[in-house]
């Protein structure tokens, strides 16, 4: 592979293959609930994100069983990764955090847990509690940034600034909590360059993952309405290539991609709709970097 990817990382680290469970750990989020905004990011879904999360009804336990169930479908043999993605999951208080991680940590062949949240929601406390945590089990924090552009910030409605996002980053690295950023390629009226600039501000801190996710417009956001009034420009697949591989190429090699695409629900995604085809996305990327004879790192600074 021409980059640092995910499943080698795991293989690396756990020695085997690594299935992620998505659970819902009951959160909401303070850019939902009114303490910061109603409205949310205008790209988060009904679901806060996590649309192929558990059933919140049930406990994790059960949410575990039956989502572990569906993913043997496709690998057979591999440990786990508890995935706490749907809305912010440290948003709550310290002591419900540690009944549901230390429950999470106690799932059958559960090697880690990865803790989706914003910047503004962790706490010194709640990231002690994690640093102790790590000790027994991987522990990884994954952050969203999605952007380090002022008027996209604030367009997206994420209600933090990036001041926020480095502090947390340097407190979590204090705790040598491992941390994986997401940002969204694609989102309106950015250009490449102005992702390109995200990537080089994210790489500037001492992370160890990210994700490149390509911009989802789902069915009834925020984003949707805004696309529905104002008919922003939609990346084809080519722009999106091109845009991805300029990241990898100034990602400094250390850094592992977790995501080079996006995972979106057919029902519910109503732009672009090319990248149900994971594969040719994928292959499409892998190509050009072999055409670019390009690679992770090849223009880090
Ligand atoms: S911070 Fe996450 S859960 Fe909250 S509105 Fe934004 S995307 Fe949704």
């Amino acid at each position: 592979m021409r980059y640092n990817n995910a499943n080698s990382f795991f293989r690396e680290k756990f020695g085997t293959k690594i299935i992620k469970i998505s659970l819902d750990g009951g959160f909401t989020c303070p850019n939902r609930d009114g303490t910061l905004s109603y409205g949310g990011c205008i790209f988060c879904s009904e679901k806060g994100s996590g649309d192929f999360a558990g059933d919140r009804k049930l406990d994790i336990e059960k949410q575990f069983e039956i989502n572990k169930v569906k993913m043997s479908k496709k690998w057979k043999d591999g440990k786990y990764i508890a995935y706490f993605q749907a809305f912010t999951n440290t948003y709550a208080p310290l002591e419900y955090l540690k009944e549901l991680f230390i429950k999470a940590s106690n799932l059958p062949d559960v090697v880690g847990i990865f803790i989706a949240t914003r910047p503004d929601c962790i706490t010194e406390e709640i990231a002690k509690f994690l640093y102790e945590l790590n000790k027994k089990i991987y522990v990884c924090i994954e952050l969203g940034f999605q952007t380090s552009k002022a008027e996209s910030i604030k367009l997206i409605n994420r209600c933090y600034d990036n001041i926020v996002f480095e502090n947390c980053v340097k407190m979590l690295n204090n705790y040598n909590l491992d941390i994986i950023v997401h940002t969204i390629l694609g989102l309106p009226y950015e250009t490449k360059n102005d992702m390109l600039e995200t990537i080089k501000y994210v790489s500037k801190f001492n992370i160890n993952g990210i994700k490149l996710q390509l911009l989802h417009i789902i069915k009834d956001t925020n984003l949707h309405k805004l696309y529905l009034k104002n008919n922003f420009k939609i990346l084809t697949l080519e722009e999106y290539v091109d845009i991805v591989v300029s990241c990898i190429e100034i990602l400094p090699p250390n850094i592992v991609i977790h995501r080079i695409t996006g995972d979106g629900d057919k029902n519910t995604l109503v732009e672009p709709k090319w990248s149900l085809n994971k594969k040719v996305v994928i292959n499409s990327i892998n190509k050009q970097l072999i055409e670019r004879d390009t690679f992770q790192g090849k223009k880090s600074i």
